[in-house]
C-alpha cells in the first residue's frame, strides 16, 4: 500500500508470488498515488521474473527501491524523508544498493545522486524496465523490449508545440518525455489485497491545468490498446480478483488517441460482462469529458459501480479561468443535476484546490456555496502549493495567498462537507447494500473492514462490521449483503445478513 503515514511501509507482496531461489532480496517502497503503485507492482514483477526475491522487510533487503511521488510540496518531502529512512539501511551496512525511482527522479533526476550519495541509481516513470539493469539483474533473453506508445492526441500535438511538456526551468532533468505504458503480458505483482486491483489505462495527461506538473512529469496522454486492458482485466479475475479499478491521470480522455469516440464508456461495457467480476470502477473524471454514453453505460450495468470521481479543482470562473480550466458553478450543479439524473443513487467524489495565486475571499464564498449546494459524498480538498514548472508558479508575489490562510481555507471547507457528509452518511440507516469485506481491525476481531460500492479503495470512509448474522465463518475479498445500522462523519457500521 502506499504509505501515508510517518514511517516508511515497505509494500509485502503476495507469498506465493515470492521466489523459492532468491539470489537477491529486494525490498520496495511505493509512495503517491495508485498510478504511481501500478508502477511499483511492474517493476516488482519484471525483477520477480528476473529471479529476485521481493521482501516486505526493508532491513533484509540487498536492494532498497523507493518509488516516489512529486505532486506538491508534500509529497516531495515525504518522498526525501524516505530515501534518507532507507539509505540508513545502506549505511548500517545489510542493504548494498538504493534506488529511487518515480516522479522525483523525472524532476531532480541529477540532484538526488548528488545531494543523497547513498543512492546508486535513478529509473524515471518512462524507464521502468532499467529497473533491471539498476539492480544488476539480467533481463530474460526472451524479455520484449521497452513497450513505449507513439500515438497521441491532436490537443497534445499542439501542446507540446507550445512548450506545455517543457522541462527547461529544471535544472538536471532529461528533455526527454516519458513514453513507457506496460501491456498485459507485462509480469506485475500485485501489492493490493488479492481481491482488488487497479488498472492503469492509459498514461500522461495532455491539458493545461496552469498548477499542475504531471505532464512534465509523465508525459502526453497515451492509452493502452482496449484489448491490452480486456486481457489484463481477465488474467487478474482468474487470479481471484473481484473488483477492478481503471486509473490514468485522466480516464475520461481513454481511447481519443487510438481514434476511439467513447473509448471508456466502451471499456466498460466490456469489462462488465467479465462473468465473476463483481466490481468496476474509474477514477479521476475530466469534467467535460464526461459524456451522456459514459453516464447511459454506468446505469445500465450493475457491475459498474455508480460512482464518479471528478476532481473539479474550483467553482469560481475566475478561478477556474486562472487554473486553465474553465466552467464554473453553474455550468457544475447543470452537470451534477445531470449525473444524478441519469444515474439513480450515484456516488459523487470530487477534489478541489484552495488559495490558488490571486483566489479572493470572494472566490473563496462562491467555492464553499457551491460545496453546500452540490452536496458530495465524499471531498478532498488540497491547499495550493507552488511548483517550479507550473504556470502559476510565475504569479505575481501579491497574488499568492498566505500558507496560514490557505490552511485556514482549507480547513473551512472541510468543515462545510463534514456536515453534508454526516447528514448523507446517516440517511444511508437501514439501507440494505452489497459490501466486501477488508479483514478484520487491529484492535479487535470482532470489528471488521469493509467496503460498499460507494467506497472507492483506498481513498473513501470506512464500513465497519460488527455483526456477521448467521455466518460463522467470514471471509476476506468475500462479498456480503449488509444492513447499515450506524453513521458518523464519514464512516458507517454494519451488519450481515
Ligand atoms: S487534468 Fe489533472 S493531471 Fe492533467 S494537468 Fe490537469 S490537474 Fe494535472
Amino acid at each position: 500500500m502506499p504509505s501515508n503515514d510517518d514511517s516508511v511501509a515497505v509494500l509485502s507482496p503476495p507469498e506465493e508470488a515470492v521466489a523459492t531461489v532468491a539470489p537477491k532480496k529486494i525490498g520496495f517502497v511505493s509512495l503517491g498515488c495508485p498510478k504511481n503503485l501500478v508502477d511499483s507492482e511492474v517493476m516488482m514483477g519484471l525483477l520477480s521474473r528476473g529471479g529476485a526475491q521481493i521482501t516486505a522487510r526493508a532491513e533484509d533487503a540487498d536492494i532498497i527501491v523507493v518509488n516516489t511521488c512529486s505532486f506538491i510540496e508534500t509529497a516531495k518531502q515525504e518522498s526525501v524523508d524516505a530515501i534518507l529512512e532507507m539509505a540508513q539501511h545502506k549505511i548500517a551496512g545489510k542493504a548494498q544498493k538504493l534506488i529511487v525511482a518515480g516522479c522525483l527522479v523525472e524532476r531532480y533526476r541529477n540532484e538526488i545522486q548528488k545531494n543523497i550519495p547513498e543512492v546508486d541509481a535513478v529509473v524515471g516513470t518512462g524507464e521502468l524496465q532499467q529497473i533491471l539493469s539498476a539492480a544488476g539483474i539480467a533481463a530474460p533473453q526472451n524479455e520484449p523490449g521497452p513497450f513505449v506508445i507513439l500515438n497521441s492526441r491532436s490537443e497534445g500535438d499542439a501542446r507540446e508545440a507550445a512548450g506545455r511538456f517543457s522541462k527547461d526551468s529544471w535544472e538536471g532533468a532529461i528533455a526527454d518525455l516519458p513514453n513507457y505504458l506496460y501491456d498485459e503480458n507485462t509480469p506485475r505483482l500485485l501489492a493490493t489485497p488479492k481481491y482488488s486491483a487497479y488498472i492503469k489505462i492509459a498514461e500522461g495527461c495532455d491539458h493545461p491545468c496552469s498548477f499542475c506538473i504531471i505532464p512534465q512529469l509523465r508525459g502526453k496522454f497515451r492509452s493502452r490498446r482496449f484489448e491490452s486492458v480486456i486481457a489484463e482485466a481477465q488474467q487478474l479475475v482468474k487470479q481471484g480478483v473481484r473488483e477492478i479499478t481503471l486509473i490514468g491521470q485522466d480516464t475520461t480522455c481513454y481511447g481519443e488517441d487510438l481514434g476511439l469516440k467513447d473509448g471508456l464508456a466502451l471499456l466498460l461495457e466490456r469489462l462488465a460482462q467479465i462473468e465473476e467480476l463483481r466490481w468496476v470502477r474509474f477514477l479521476y473524471a475530466y469534467p467535460n469529458k464526461i459524456t451522456g454514453k459514459l453516464l447511459h453505460t454506468i446505469a445500465a450495468h450493475e457491475k459498474i459501480c455508480s460512482y464518479i470521481d471528478v476532481p473539479l479543482q474550483h467553482a469560481s470562473p475566475t478561478v477556474l479561468k486562472n487554473m486553465k480550466r474553465g466552467a464554473g458553478a453553474d455550468i457544475f450543479l447543470q452537470s451534477i443535476e445531470k449525473m444524478r439524473r441519469e444515474i439513480p443513487g450515484l456516488t459523487l467524489r470530487t477534489s478541489f484546490i484552495v488559495g490558488f495565486p490571486g483566489e479572493t475571499l470572494g472566490d473563496f464564498e462562491v467555492l464553499c456555496d457551491f460545496v453546500r449546494e452540490a452536496k458530495f459524498d465524499w471531498m478532498g480538498v488540497f491547499g495550493y502549493s507552488d511548483e517550479e514548472g507550473a504556470q502559476a508558479f510565475a504569479s505575481e508575489e501579491e497574488a499568492k495567498v498566505a500558507p496560514r490562510e490557505i490552511e485556514r481555507r482549507r480547513k473551512k471547507l472541510m468543515s462545510i462537507q463534514k456536515q453534508i457528509s454526516r447528514k448523507k452518511k446517516h440517511a444511508l440507516i437501514g439501507k440494505q447494500l452489497d459490501l466486501v469485506l477488508e479483514g478484520p481491525s487491529e484492535e479487535t476481531e470482532l470489528l471488521w473492514h469493509a467496503r460498499t460500492a460507494m467506497h472507492a479503495p483506498e481513498i473513501d470512509g470506512t464500513v465497519y462490521v460488527n455483526d456477521f448474522g448467521d455466518h460463522e465463518n467470514v471471509r476476506e475479498g468475500e462479498f456480503y449483503r449488509c444492513e447499515i445500522t450506524e453513521a458518523y462523519d464519514y464512516d458507517l457500521v454494519a451488519r450481515i445478513l
